[in-house]
């Protein structure tokens, strides 16, 4: 994947939000539900990205466990709305043909216990 600064404009345009606009209050962090398990967190990666370490962003595993529930985006004191900024990540890496998940690597169990929709949510959300 090509990751240059054309990179920062990508996820400006797509997520409609101004990387600058964050001043690193935490407030983001702080309400989301899957901050625990994300690594790195909301107000963290927006700072690799106004650092321009957009790599190490792009290939973290935290864009990924985002849920989109949109608290972070409420919660922000500069209206910045990190599930948009995440969501913005993924299209990028998914568009250079870079799928997070394969159905190979899937526990059968969970394939047959899932229900459809989420299996088919989580597809389209993971995979090319
Ligand atoms: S709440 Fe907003 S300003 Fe504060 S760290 Fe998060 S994105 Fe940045
Ligand atoms: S939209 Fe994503 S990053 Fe924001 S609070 Fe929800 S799960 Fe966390």
């Amino acid at each position: 994947m090509i990751i240059d600064e054309t990179i920062k404009k990508d996820i400006e345009e797509l997520s409609g939000q101004k990387l600058s606009d964050c001043y690193q209050c935490g407030e983001c962090t702080a309400g989301c539900p899957t901050a625990f398990a994300m690594e790195p967190v909301p107000s963290q990666s927006i700072r690799l990205l106004q650092l321009g370490k957009y790599s190490e962003l792009l290939e973290s595993a935290g864009i990924w466990l985002c849920a989109a529930c949109n608290v972070c985006g409420e919660r922000c004191p500069r209206g910045v709305d990190y599930g948009k900024i995440a969501d913005a990540c993924r299209t990028i890496v998914l568009r250079n043909k870079v799928t997070h998940i394969t159905l190979e690597k899937v526990d059968k169990k969970f394939i047959l216990d899932a229900p459809q929709q989420a299996f088919i949510a989580a597809f389209r959300k993971f995979t090319t």
